[in-house]
């Protein structure tokens, strides 16, 4: 199973990724994930992305496409797996088709996550991270234990640099102009199905479930 997972910043398509990419045994890569370890790590890719991702802009096309590519070919021959945050434009949609149909596989579907813009604001202004093991931590809905502190590893939670409201209101602009017009790509190939992301976490797990499986 190989499925694109499309919406825009704060839907959860984080989170719903890494717990769908359990339930069906699949590969869970994040573009956003892979480039902040680059910066974290300071490799040349992380130098050369890190002001860009601080902007809220999306990095160059053949960055991200040749960090998919590698990710894509490193997996088993039939290992299936979810991409979270690729593809980001029409571009780049075009190019992960081109790569699918070279090594022939075949994306499932494209599951699309809806969230309003001011709920989007509101999720982002409260999320803080753990730099050791990457839990996500919400308020007020899903607070650590003891504040600031993760609950995991007792390390001092972050806030992403790009989840300030300015920059979250620059991230919805691009993801509107940019990513947006893939809904229709998609939806031209029969394989984009539309969940309500502003149910509770657990619901749209379910109707994810539900929508694979169809
Ligand atoms: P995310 O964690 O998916 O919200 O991504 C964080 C940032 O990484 C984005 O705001 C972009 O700067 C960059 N990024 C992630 N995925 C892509 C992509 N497919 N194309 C271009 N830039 C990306």
């Amino acid at each position: 199973m190989n499925l694109v997972f499309l919406g825009p910043p704060g839907s959860g398509k984080g989170t719903q990724a890494v717990r769908v990419a359990k339930a069906l045994k699949v590969s869970h890569i994040s573009t956003g994930d892979l480039l902040r370890e680059a910066v974290r790590d300071k490799t040349e890719l992380g130098k050369k992305v890190e002001d860009t991702m601080k902007q809220g802009q999306l990095v160059p096309d053949e960055v991200v496409i040749s960090l998919i590519g590698q990710k894509i070919m490193a997996l088993e021959e039939n290992q299936g797996f979810i991409l979270d945050g690729f593809p980001r434009n029409v571009p780049q949609a075009e190019s992960l088709k081109f790569m699918f149909d070279n090594q022939h596989k075949k994306l499932d579907k494209a599951i699309l996550l809806r969230v309003s813009d001011d709920e989007v604001v509101k999720r982002l202004s409260g999320r803080w991270n753990c730099p050791k093991c990457n839990t996500g931590y919400n308020h007020p809905s899903n607070v650590p234990k003891h504040e600031g502190i993760c609950d995991r590893d007792g390390e001092k939670l972050l806030r992403r640099p790009d989840d300030e409201e300015a920059v979250v209101r620059k991230r919805l602009e691009v993801y509107k102009a940019e990513t947006i017009p893939i809904e229709d790509f998609y939806r031209k190939e029969s394989i984009l199905t539309e969940i309500e992301g502003e149910q509770q976490p657990d619901k749209v797990f379910q109707d994810i479930l539900t929508a694979v499986k169809d």
